[in-house]
């Protein structure tokens, strides 16, 4: 185990983020040790198409984004493509979003979530809108890799990889 002073999240970590923690160890601002050196709240806190989300997000089925058609203006999740914002860091400066491309939660999670896959699937059940079982098997069966796509930065510290590192110790 690395004892680490202080997280930059990013792949890669922005500029304006690498100038504000330099900018804090040269003042000798810094916050307590093990905190990362980005805002908490989330990506869709920030994100310009957090205006354009209905009421009430129904997802009923998920489509891939290379196979349709990406309103630039529009929330992905609310269209029903996956996005990570619910669940991810801000900071990044909207960087795939700006690109028309979904959050695929490279800045991690918030302070205080302890898996970040979890928190982001979570995220995603309360907004389907699918009451029968076969259906639901089917909106599942459409994400390729759900677990890859959750935890493809994050697997590291996820709670499933921390017991098997525990169990290992035993
Ligand atoms: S889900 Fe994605 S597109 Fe929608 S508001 Fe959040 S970050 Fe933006
Ligand atoms: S939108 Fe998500 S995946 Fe893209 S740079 Fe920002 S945090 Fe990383």
């Amino acid at each position: 185990m690395i004892d680490v002073d202080y997280y930059l999240p990013g792949c890669a970590p922005p500029p304006d983020l690498i100038m504000d923690a330099v900018t804090a160890i040269l003042s000798g601002e810094l916050p307590p040790k093990g905190s990362v050196l980005a805002p908490s709240k989330s990506l869709c806190d920030e994100c310009d198409r957090n205006d354009s989300k209905p009421d009430k997000i129904e997802i009923k089925e998920l489509k891939r984004p290379h196979l349709t058609f990406m309103d630039p203006e529009k929330c992905f999740l609310a269209e029903g493509v996956i996005c990570m914002g619910p669940a991810t860091r801000a900071g990044c400066g909207q960087r795939c979003i700006g690109a028309n491309m979904p959050c695929r939660g490279c800045f991690g999670p918030t302070d205080g979530v302890k898996d970040h896959g979890a928190k982001f699937l979570s995220a995603l059940a309360s907004l389907v809108d699918i009451n029968d079982p076969e259906e639901m098997e089917k909106l599942v069966d459409s994400i390729p890799d759900p677990s890859g796509l959750s935890y493809m930065y994050s697997l590291p510290t996820s709670l499933l990889t921390r017991k098997r590192l525990e169990k290992q110790k035993v």
